[in-house]
Order: structure tokens, then sequence, then C-alpha cells
């Protein structure tokens, strides 16, 4: 049976590791903090103590880390994965970084004989424990075949951009356009609620009419009756793909204010509730102005 090694346990990595699991791979996990492991030890996985411990012996390692700074901790730190990975071995990053991480992981995990992949991925935690992830592939063609046994369990539909890097392109204008989206979704809803609207009635309109993107349907409601209970996806989280996708655009495509304006709203979005939910926005768009 193929060995991987998932490292990075949060609400996504858990279930991406449990369907591992579920077709029937040899797992080893790492995560910073082992309480998050314990379901995946019951059902068979191997706990590692470090990323290192995690990736000996496999043929993939997949992580699914928070940002940059993690996923060079889990990569490249004194007890990093590229320590115990065998030659050969992939090296497949499901983390959404900065499109220069990437490339940075690329060259050094290159370098030492492992074969890296971007590969990161839109879905929810629910998708995610399905195995129905869209998966956001940056790879040389070669190299995506070799890794596409280690992708099937994951998701449903693979996307290959191009080379290294690519599939975090696309993931990073993907998310700054959400966090467009997102806010400027807020800036309507509160402008309607000054305006004295039938609420429930605003909230319809906008998830069926023309504006009706899949973000305007999941966070219209939440919006309006202020409950964002189940936080899936952060406003750190947005924020941090914002960021990174406006420092890619400085070397790309300077200006681009409405991105700007977003990042600045999650900014805001951030330091109000790092851990709420995105769509707490309206929470920040609507607040009184002293
Ligand atoms: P999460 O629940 O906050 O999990 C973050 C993971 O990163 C945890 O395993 C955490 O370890 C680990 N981590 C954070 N800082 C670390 C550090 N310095 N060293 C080592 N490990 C560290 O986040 P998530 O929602 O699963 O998101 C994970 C990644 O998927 C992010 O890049 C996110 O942008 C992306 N993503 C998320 C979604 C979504 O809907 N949530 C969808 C698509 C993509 P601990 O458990 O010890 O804190």
């Amino acid at each position: 049976m193929p060995q991987v090694a998932f490292i990075g346990l949060g609400k996504m990595g858990h279930g991406m590791a449990g369907r591992y699991l579920d077709a029937g791979f040899t797992v080893a996990v790492w995560n910073r903090s082992k309480a998050k492991a314990e379901d995946l030890i019951a059902r068979g996985a191997r706990w590692a103590t470090s990323p290192a411990g995690a990736a000996t012996g496999a043929d993939a390692v997949v992580t699914m880390v928070a940002d940059d700074e993690a996923s060079r901790r889990v990569w490249l730190g004194n007890d990093g994965a590229a320590t115990g990975m065998k030659a050969g071995a992939l090296a497949i990053e499901c983390s959404t970084v900065s499109h220069a991480h990437a490339l940075e992981m690329s060259q050094g995990l290159t370098k030492r004989g492992l074969i890296y992949i971007d590969c990161p991925v839109t879905g929810l935690p629910q998708a995610a424990a399905a195995g129905k992830l869209t998966l956001l592939v940056g790879a040389d063609p070669a190299d995506l075949e070799k890794a596409r046994p280690f992708l099937l369990p994951l998701g449903t539909t693979i996307r290959h951009f191009g080379a290294v890097g690519t599939g975090t392109v696309f993931k990073l204008i993907n998310n700054l356009m959400g966090a467009v989206q997102i806010a400027s979704l807020a800036e309507g809803v509160a402008i309607a609620e000054q305006a004295g609207l039938d609420m429930n009635l605003v909230a319809e309109a906008l998830s069926t009419g023309a504006v009706a993107s899949p973000q305007v349907v999941r966070h219209s409601t939440r919006m309006v009756a202020r409950d964002f209970s189940g936080a899936t996806f952060t406003a750190a989280l947005r924020h941090k793909d914002a960021a990174y996708a406006v420092r890619l655009a400085e070397t790309l495509l300077p200006g681009v204010p409405v991105s700007r304006s977003a990042l600045a709203a999650y900014d805001r979005a951030k330091a109000h509730a790092p851990d709420g939910d995105e769509g707490q926005m309206i929470e920040i768009v609507s607040r009184p102005k002293r």
C-alpha cells in the first residue's frame, strides 16, 4: 500500500487525512497540537512526534497548514519533513501559501531530490472530509501523473494550470475575488438595513438574483441574521489570502484598487474577530462610526 504522511490536521487537514485512511493508504500524521490527531490514530494512523518522523518512508508528504510561516516550518524546519523524506518522494503542498513561497519551497525541496507540486484546494471542511475538493495544481505534467494516486482520494476535480506556482496563482485570485464579493455584500446589506428594508426579503432576493454568486448565497442570510455559528473559513485566513494575492498583483499589475479596498476591509475584520467567520465582515461595516 502507498505510504502517505499528512501534516496539519486543522479544519481542512483533519478530513483530508481521514480520506487516506478510508482509501486504505498507510498513513502517518503530525500536527502542532496532538489532540486533533487522536481519532485518526484510533482509526489506524501512525502518530509521529515531528514532521520528519511522519515523512520517514513516505511515498508522498501532504501538508495543509495555515500560511507561509507554518509551511516553511513543516517542510524545512530542523525537524521538517524534508529531513526525513526519501529521494524521489512527492512533496504536495495543499496549504494556501504565497506565490513566492511556493516557488521558494519548490527550489529548496527539488535541490534535495524531492518532487514538489503546489496543490491548493477549493471547498469547505465538509467537502474535505468527503473527498469532494477541487484541486488546483501547479506541476510538471510528469510529476502530476506521479502525484495523481495521492490526489484522487482528496477531490473530485483536478485542474492543472501549468508549472509549479500556477495552482497557487489561481487560488489567490479566486480567494481575492471572494474577499471582494464578501466585503461588497456586507456593504450592500448594511445599506439596506439603514434604509429600513425587510431584511429577510433582501437576503432572499440577493441569493436568487443576478449577484447570487456562491459567496453571496452562502453569506447573505447569515449576515442578515448575524449568525456566524460553525465558522468554516476565518477572517484571518481570508485576510492572509487577500494579502498574498495583492502582493502577487504588485509584481504583475500594480494598482488593483478594488482588491486593495477588500484587503483593507479584511484588515479591520481580522482585527475585530480573527478566528471568527469571514462573514463577520458585516459587523465592521455596520458598526456605528465614532
Ligand atoms: P485551521 O483549522 O486554522 O488549521 C490550521 C493548521 O495549521 C492547523 O493544523 C495548525 O496547527 C497548523 N499551523 C498553524 N500555524 C502553524 C505553525 N506555525 N507550525 C505548524 N503548524 C501550524 O485552518 P484550515 O481552515 O484547516 O486551513 C488550512 C489551510 O487550508 C489554509 O492555508 C487555508 O487558507 C486553506 N483552506 C481553507 C479552507 C476552509 O474552508 N477552511 C478552504 C480551502 C483552503 P494547530 O492545530 O496546532 O493549531
